[in-house]
Order: C-alpha cells, then structure tokens, then sequence
C-alpha cells in the first residue's frame, strides 16, 4: 500500500470497472471515509468534528471493533453516517483463501446487522419496518489494504456487496509523511466525486485530526457538500 499513488490512476480504475472508485457528479460533492474503526475517543472526535461542518461521511468498521465498542457504532448511526464492512478483523485479502475471506466478511456482516437491529428496535419498536429498509440497503465493503483478488471480488459481487474503493489516499496512516503533506494530499486532488480514505485509528490519528478540519474546512469555502455514501438495491 506505501506505494499506492495518493489519487489512483483513471488506467487502474478502467482495469477494475466493477469496483467503485468514485461517484462521478456535476455538483461539488465529496464523499470522505473512515476505515478500521469504531476507536474510542478518536471516532467520536471525528463525529464532533463532521458535525461542525454538517458533514456526512462512511465509516467503513472492523466487526471485531463492533463488537468491542457497540456504543460509538451507535454514534456513527445516530449522527446520519453510513456503515460499510472492512472484514471481522483486518483480513488481507491476498493472503487469505478466498472461502475464508468470505467468510470472515459475512461474520464482519452479521455483527453490524445485529448491532443495527438490536439498537435500534426499543427505539422503532417495529423490527420490520427496519429489516426492510436495511434489506434495501446495499452492503458496502472495503478490502483492508485494498487487497483483494478477482475472484474474492466476483464472490463479493455476486453476494450483493458494492466493493468501495477509493479517488484519493490522504495516506493518514503513514508516519513517515508530515500532516501537512497528509492534508495537501488531498486539498490537491480531490474533486467533484471523489470518495476520500481517512482512518478512525489510533495509529492514523496524528495526520488526520490535522488535516480532517482544514479539509472539511478548504471544501465548504469552495461549496462542496460532503455526503454518506447510500447505495440502493434498485441502483
Ligand atoms: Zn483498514
């Protein structure tokens, strides 16, 4: 991944069309993600710090961190935000036989529907109601590492899921870039469309509380709006 380019070519987004890397608009609309959490404290700083600019964005969860901090998933979804699945536990795809990555993604799956389910029910007290607008939501995924083979790809595929890559890395988790670069990164390269990675990590949480604000901040002088990625079956 140190070697991904900061804004992926248009040639490796045409050699891989199944997979979305952007969502092409005229309107100034940028969709910004955040992978490998919930993390305490760091992903409600990013819920504190999204809602000052009225921004929604796509947190792409680690089922096993579902599980630990069940309360801040709760946050994500209280605050209007999309989830997306990155596996039960940081799986690389690449090293991982296709049937167990499967695997470890519908465990990652099943976590997040039952979180959604059992959250909300006392609140809606019409568990129905929910399974229906859930079902008519698309499963969002992200390879951890952006590891993922063809045919882990076209089993995904086949299975419902919308494999979400991305336009710009702001490469937050990187040490050895200083924040300011993190945040040139993409104040130079994102446009209209472009779905953005961040990180809810601790690891990543230097650069990105840097550069998140002056993101959110750069973006709306300019007039963009930022919005949760909301895939529907009927897309
Ligand atoms: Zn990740």
């Amino acid at each position: 991944m140190t070697l991904a380019p900061v804004k992926t070519p248009l040639v490796v987004k045409k050699i891989f069309p199944n997979y979305i890397w952007d969502i092409p608009s005229t309107d100034k609309v940028i969709y910004l993600t955040f992978d490998d959490g919930p993390t305490p404290k760091i992903t409600n700083w990013t819920l504190d710090t999204l809602k000052e600019y009225h921004a929604k964005a796509t947190f792409f969860c680690i089922g096993n961190n579902v599980e630990k901090h069940p309360e801040i998933f709760q946050d994500i979804l209280d605050e209007g935000h999309s989830i997306g699945n990155h596996t039960h536990n940081h799986v690389k795809g690449w090293k991982t036989k296709s049937k167990d990555y499967l695997k470890n993604i519908e465990a990652a799956q099943k976590t997040i529907n039952n979180q959604i389910l059992h959250n909300n029910s006392e609140i809606v007290n019409h568990k129905s109601s929910i399974i229906d607008r859930q079902s008519s939501i698309i499963n969002l995924f992200r390879p951890p590492y952006g590891q993922i083979s063809p045919k882990q790809g076209k089993k995904l595929i086949a299975l419902g899921y919308k494999i979400i890559m991305w336009d710009v890395l702001s490469f937050d988790w990187d040490h050895t870039i200083s924040k300011e670069v993190c945040l040139h990164n993409i104040t130079s390269k994102a446009t209209n469309g472009s779905i953005i990675v961040f990180h809810d990590s601790v690891k990543a949480s230097k650069n990105m509380q840097y550069a998140l604000p002056k993101v959110l901040e750069f973006f709306s002088k300019k007039g963009y709006f930022f919005k949760a990625i909301k895939l529907e079956a009927n897309n």
